[in-house]
C-alpha cells in the first residue's frame, strides 16, 4: 500500500509541477520574497503515517488556513449555540476581506471570511490577548503534533499594513459582535495568520480533522467530534474563497487555503492532504494546490459524493 501511495503522489507531483501559472501574494514584502516555485504534497493517513514528496519541510505562514482551527477553539470554549449567535455559517459570495455583515442578522456570514475569523479570535478564552494567542498556538501545535512558532517578520508586516482588517475589527465592535478592544482581536488574528507551518504539519492538522479530532500520530484527542463536524461543514461551503462552488464540484472535500500558498483538504474518516505552492490564482488559492487536489480526488475517487 505504502509504495502505491508514494508512487501515486509522485506522479501527481510530476504532472502538476509543470504548471508555472499564478503569482505569489505580494501585499507584504515577506510573502513576495518566497521561492515562487516551491512545491510539496503530503498525505497523512489514519494511522499517522505521512507520505510526502517535494518541499514538504519548507516553513511558510499558515494565513487563512488558521481560520477553521481558531473557529474550532471558539466552539470548544463557548459551545455551538453561543458562537452561532456571533458568527453565521452561510457562504458569503463576497471577497474574504469584505467589510460587511449580514444585513438581517448583523453577524459575519461565516468564520472563513475575515470578519468571522476576527470574531472567532476574539471569542477564544484567555485573561489577555497574549494568553488567547498562546491557547491558539497550542491548539494548532497539538493538531500538527509538534510545537509551532510565529514568523515575527510576517506578523510585524501584517500588523503594520492590516488597515482593512482593523476596519473590520472596528465595524464588528460598533455592531457589538466584538465586545472587547477590537485592536486586541485583530492583533490575535494577525498573530494566528503568522504561525509557521510546513506542508507536513498541515497534512497532520488535516488528518486530525479527518480523524474526528484525534491526532493520528500522537493519539492526542484535540477536538471533540461534534465540533469537528461543524468545522468541516463550514470548510465545505466556505473554505476556498470565492471558488468554493467550483471546488466542491471538482474536488469535493472540505478544505481551506491561505495566501501563504498552503491548501489543506480533509477526507473524513480517512486522510489529511496538504499541498504547498505559493503561486496563487485570482481567487487567492494556490494554483498547483488546487490542481493537485483535483488530480488526487479524481484518481483516488475521493469526492464525497462519489458512489462506487
Ligand atoms: N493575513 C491575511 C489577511 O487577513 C490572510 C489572508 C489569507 O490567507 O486569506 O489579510
Amino acid at each position: 500500500m505504502g509504495n502505491v501511495v508514494d508512487e501515486f503522489i509522485t506522479r501527481v507531483y510530476d504532472v502538476v509541477r509543470t504548471n508555472p501559472s499564478g503569482e505569489v501574494a505580494d501585499y507584504i514584502p515577506e510573502l513576495a520574497a518566497v521561492a515562487p516555485d516551491g512545491f510539496g504534497i503530503a498525505v497523512a493517513t489514519g494511522d499517522g503515517h505521512v507520505y510526502e514528496v517535494g518541499d514538504t519541510s519548507v516553513p511558510f505562514t499558515i494565513q487563512s488556513i488558521s481560520k477553521p482551527f481558531t473557529y474550532a477553539l471558539a466552539l470548544a470554549d463557548h459551545g455551538v449555540d453561543a458562537v452561532a449567535e456571533k458568527i453565521d455559517v452561510e457562504p458569503s459570495g463576497e471577497p474574504f476581506n469584505e467589510i460587511s455583515l449580514d444585513p438581517d442578522t448583523e453577524r459575519p456570514r461565516n468564520p472563513m471570511i475575515n470578519a468571522g475569523a476576527i470574531t472567532a479570535a476574539s471569542l477564544v478564552q484567555g485573561a489577555n490577548p497574549a494568553e488567547q494567542f498562546e491557547r491558539i498556538r497550542a491548539l494548532y501545535s497539538r493538531c500538527a503534533g509538534r510545537n509551532l512558532g510565529l514568523d515575527e517578520a510576517v506578523y510585524r508586516s501584517e500588523a503594520r499594513t492590516g488597515h482593512r482588517n482593523r476596519a473590520i475589527g472596528y465595524m464588528l465592535r460598533s455592531f457589538g459582535v466584538i465586545t472587547d478592544d477590537p485592536d486586541d482581536a485583530v492583533d490575535v488574528y494577525f498573530r494566528q495568520c503568522s504561525i509557521e507551518v510546513t506542508c507536513r504539519d498541515l497534512a497532520l492538522m488535516a488528518a486530525t480533522l479527518a480523524n474526528n479530532g484525534v491526532n493520528p500520530s500522537t493519539r492526542d484527542r484535540v477536538l471533540n467530534p461534534a465540533l469537528v463536524e461543524r468545522v468541516l461543514s463550514v470548510m465545505t461551503t466556505c473554505g476556498m474563497y470565492d471558488a468554493a462552488g467550483e471546488w466542491v464540484t471538482e474536488v469535493g472535500m472540505p478544505a481551506k487555503s491561505g495566501v501563504g500558498g498552503g491548501v489543506l483538504a480533509v477526507l473524513p474518516g480517512q486522510l489529511g492532504i496538504a499541498v504547498y505552492s505559493p503561486r496563487l490564482d485570482r481567487h487567492g488559492n494556490s494554483v498547483r494546490g488546487v490542481q493537485a487536489c483535483r488530480e488526487l480526488s479524481r484518481d483516488l475517487e475521493l469526492h464525497f459524493l462519489h458512489v462506487t
